[in-house]
């Protein structure tokens, strides 16, 4: 009803305290920051530098992620900014790192990124919109090269890049679908040669990968550089370097490597930086942001998108290999109304159902969890169930995946980090410590050295619960080529629905007796991994019939209304 404030009244009810203030019970200074007014700072990179280099003994990393979600999201982060600020009730120094919002989802169905009800990042209003400008900076870097690749071409392609070839598209932060597919270069021979040409989303770019899988300067412009950009009439990869773009395009990007440090509703540090998806990329925030971040406090919570099956998958898979990091535990955020949606049998599915009392759609859902719980198991590191309550759950509804859990012999605890803050989160924060001081024992899923298609089967059939794996298109070939090229020991970056652990969105619950299809395999040389298509998996989605964008409003005073 209208009497429980909406997220930003609740954000704007809130006395924030001086950025500056908040990190520095963390060892950060007010030298070591770049401000943007009172409430948002870049860190500086030698104050990374050197709180990297100072300490020996790294926090404990707990990854947060989730069951196969419903469009609306379930909770992810809501629960880590929850969580982190649970940890200051427990007397445990924690700090929180997310991704930063792309304004394709907060325009589109489902509104901002920044957390909701007592479990926010602040000022949500500056973190959903333009923020700090990194994906404007990440949009025009991207297009940067796009720009001089066709220049190349149309000044005498020295090159000889293959029109055809180009596999760079150009890139929009915005769910603007009709720029999908199009043709550049038309008008004649003043403006250059026509070829196909599309736009994907700024969140799905390399550049954004590159950016946040980057440690250091240096290490931004050489993977930068490494960017294979199109191929030449040989066959062989043209790179961002081969085109000059390697300077310009870090000059482009120098701010925006630096982590942002916000604050929550309570006061606690969080670094929003770098924001890929993680069905169409790798899903995490910046290293960067997790370096600083784990190296200034006992406890670091972060959150990796969508389901365990693509952020978590791909977080332990390559970010903690790329940077030597070990989780020590895993909250898995579950939803009476994801549970629901699981346990209902129809396709599509009918959201408006979800809300009434059912216990026995729950339980039919809890297949879905299994599947998540018994994958991060795999990895070797404790779970912990965190049921994130909603307002419109029962006691019995949230008592059945609770007692489901302890069945079963899995930690769980109901959050409501929502409605009350860190205090609803201190029941959870407490079996997180437990599971995260419990011994454990890390491994990535797949070894690099192992062939392409093993690594792809191996996640197929482990995390995905596929029979195995097909290839189509042009998938067989790209893989032939890419072992020759020498770039097959790296990891693998699924592209895939976040709707369902299979690849077809219609399949709910934990979908057996099916196969997964490849349908293209592509280098992404500069953040290091390949990536392989997998069924129809948009990098530019469309709005939806009633978009969030429609409902926001800004009125004469600056108050902004309708964004969640
Ligand atoms: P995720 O990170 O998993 O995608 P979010 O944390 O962004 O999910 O939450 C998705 C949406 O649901 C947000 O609008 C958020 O405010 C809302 N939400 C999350 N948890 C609750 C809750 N317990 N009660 C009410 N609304 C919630
Ligand atoms: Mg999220």
């Amino acid at each position: 009803g209208s009497s429980i404030p909406n997220d930003y009244e609740i954000a704007q009810s809130v006395e924030k305290r001086h950025i500056a203030d908040v990190v520095e019970p963390f060892g950060l200074d007010r030298e070591d920051l770049e401000l943007q007014g009172e409430y948002k700072a870049k860190v500086k990179l030698d104050a990374i530098e050197r709180a990297t280099a100072e300490k020996e003994d790294d926090g404990k990393l707990v990854l947060v992620t989730g069951m196969t979600p419903t469009p609306l999201g379930e909770g992810k982060t809501v629960t880590t900014v929850g969580l982190g600020q649970a940890f200051n009730h427990i007397d445990k120094d924690a700090l929180i790192a997310i991704r930063e919002p792309s304004l394709g989802p907060v325009f589109g169905v489902k509104g901002g990124a920044a957390g909701g009800g007592w479990s926010q990042v602040l000022p949500m209003e500056d973190i959903n919109l333009h923020f700090t400008g990194d994906l404007h900076a990440l949009t025009s870097a991207h297009n940067l090269v796009s720009t001089m690749l066709d220049n190349h071409i149309k000044q005498g392609n020295e090159l000889d890049i293959a029109v055809n070839w180009v596999n760079w598209p150009r890139a929009i932060d915005m769910n603007d679908r009709v720029l999908r597919e199009t043709v550049v270069g038309l008008g004649g021979d003043v403006t250059g040669i026509p070829r196909e040409d599309g736009f994907i989303l700024t969140a799905a770019s390399e550049m954004m990968a590159v950016l946040c899988l980057a440690d250091s300067l240096q290490d931004l412009k050489e993977r930068v550089s490494r960017i294979i950009v199109a191929y030449d009439e040989d066959g062989e990869p043209v790179t961002a370097d081969d085109i000059d773009a390697t300077g310009p395009v870090t000059i482009l990007l120098r701010d925006a490597l630096k982590p942002n440090v916000v604050q929550t509703i309570e006061g606690t540090p969080a670094f929003v930086h770098g924001g890929p998806f993680a069905n169409i990329a790798h899903g995490t925030n910046s290293l960067m942001a997790d370096e600083l971040a784990s190296s200034l406090s006992e406890y670091l919570v972060t959150e990796a998108g969508f389901g365990s099956d693509l952020g978590a998958e791909k977080f332990m898979n390559i970010v903690c290999r790329f940077g030597e990091m070990e989780p020590d535990a895993v909250t898995l955020v579950a939803s009476v109304r994801a549970l629901k949606y699981h346990g209902q049998e129809m396709w599509p599915p009918d959201l408006d159902e979800l809300e009434a009392e059912d216990v026995g759609m729950v339980r039919r859902g809890l297949a879905n969890l299994d599947k998540h719980v018994r994958n991060l198991q795999k990895f070797g590191v404790p779970v912990v169930v965190a049921v994130n309550r909603f307002p419109g759950d029962t006691d019995a509804e949230v008592q059945a995946v609770i007692d489901h859990c302890k069945d079963l012999g899995i930690r769980a605890a109901e959050s409501n980090v929502f409605s009350d803050g860190g205090e609803g989160g201190v029941e959870l924060a407490e079996q997180v410590v437990d599971a995260a001081e419990t011994p454990s024992d890390f491994t990535p899923l797949y070894d690099l050295d192992v062939p392409i298609k093993q690594k792809i089967e191996t996640i197929a059939t482990e995390i995905y619960g596929a029979d195995g794996v097909e290839y189509h298109g042009s998938a067989e070939d790209d893989i032939e080529r890419l072992t020759d090229h020498g770039f097959d020991d790296v990891p693998i970056c699924m592209s895939k629905t976040f709707h369902s652990l299979s690849d077809d969105p219609s399949k709910k619950g934990a979908p057996d007796d099916w196969t997964l299809e490849v349908t293209e395999v592509y280098p992404s040389a500069g953040a290091g991994f390949l990536v392989a298509l997998t069924g129809d998996v948009l990098t530019l989605p469309g709005l939806p019939s009633e978009p969030a964008a429609a409902n926001m409003d800004i009125d004469a005073d600056g108050t902004i209304s309708g964004l969640f």
